[in-house]
């Protein structure tokens, strides 16, 4: 992308957290400076200003950062994709396997209509568990998935390509 090596400059990585043997790829510094977050924000409007989106749909908590502002930017309507318990109207959800257990997340069930445009976003993409999770949980709702995007792929763990497999694009900042 535009400013993909850039980005992937000022992401710091912190060994051995939050277990040994993790690389935790850590996007705080990234949101610290000014320049670089503006950056950031600009790679997704690039992107998708010309997409006539309807919603961003974002995923808690770090999705939040780049889902506000993205929506804000394109005039289209924010929609939180939350962890399991935090949404108070009526829900429905979808469960994933992690590593060791499960997780889920949760929709709103009036969060879009019929038919409309969504992209979903996140901070990173890993095993791609949690942005698949969503990306289905907003198609079985009747959202279109136009994109799942995210600041950060992780190429070697394949969770881009798994949720490629699943027929949904993705699209990466930086890898
Ligand atoms: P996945 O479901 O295995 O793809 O993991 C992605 C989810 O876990 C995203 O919601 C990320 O916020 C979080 N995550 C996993 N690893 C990292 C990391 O190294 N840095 C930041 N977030 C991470």
């Amino acid at each position: 992308s535009i400013y993909g090596d850039y980005i992937k400059s000022v992401i710091r990585t912190v060994p051995d957290w939050p277990q040994p043997g993790v690389n935790f790829r850590d996007i705080t510094p990234l949101l610290q400076n000014s320049s670089a977050f503006r950056k950031l924000i600009d790679s997704f409007v690039h992107r998708y200003q010309d997409l006539e989106l309807d919603a961003i749909a974002a995923i808690d908590a770090r999705g939040f950062i780049v889902g506000a502002p993205l929506a804000y930017e394109l005039g289209c309507s924010f929609v939180p994709v939350r962890k399991k318990g935090k949404l108070p109207f009526k829900t429905i959800s979808e469960t994933y396997t992690l590593e060791y257990g499960e997780a889920e997340v949760e929709l709103h069930s009036d969060a879009f209509r019929e038919g409309d445009r969504i992209l979903v976003v996140d901070d990173l993409i890993a095993t791609g568990g949690t942005m698949l999770a969503a990306a289905k949980l907003i198609t079985r709702s009747g959202g279109h998935v136009v994109e799942t995007s995210t600041i950060v792929d992780l190429p070697d763990l394949g969770g881009a390509d798994r949720i490629r497999e699943a027929g949904f694009n993705v699209f990466a900042v930086c890898s």
